[in-house]
């Protein structure tokens, strides 16, 4: 999608501090961090969010951005202390780039219940 920003920096379009990329994926530094590590997972292919990856081909893409997460994490030295892999979705969940991604947080404890 040419107006989707997250589109545009899967396809190489507009720079960004990428951390690594797999085929058809990939995970860079979000811009405004809110942890001391906090890294976006995505597809490069554009779906709004997790509820719209459909299908055999869907169920098989949400698995691999899952498993793509938890390597980031382990890449990046999150494995011992932790983290977390958050997908908000649509309004009520803070969503503000309809592109599917994973945020993996990290770096410091977190809280619970989310705000
Ligand atoms: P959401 O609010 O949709 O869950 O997360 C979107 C995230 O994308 C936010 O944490 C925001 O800081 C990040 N973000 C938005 N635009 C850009 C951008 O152009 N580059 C990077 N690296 N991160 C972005
Ligand atoms: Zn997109």
């Amino acid at each position: 999608m040419a107006d989707c920003i997250f589109c545009r920096i899967g396809s190489g379009e507009l720079d960004t501090a990428v951390v690594k990329r797999a085929p058809g994926l990939l995970a860079f530094r979000d811009m405004q961090p809110v942890a001391p590590t906090h890294v976006l997972v995505i597809p490069v292919e554009h779906l709004s969010a997790v509820r719209d990856a459909k299908g055999e081909a869907g169920v098989a893409l949400l698995g691999r951005l899952l498993a793509f997460a938890a390597e980031v994490a382990s890449d990046l030295g999150l494995d011992a202390g932790g983290y977390r892999i958050v997908s908000n979705t649509g309004r009520d969940g803070g969503q503000s780039v309809d592109h599917l991604h994973l945020h993996v947080l990290g770096g410091r404890r977190m809280t619970w219940p989310p705000g």
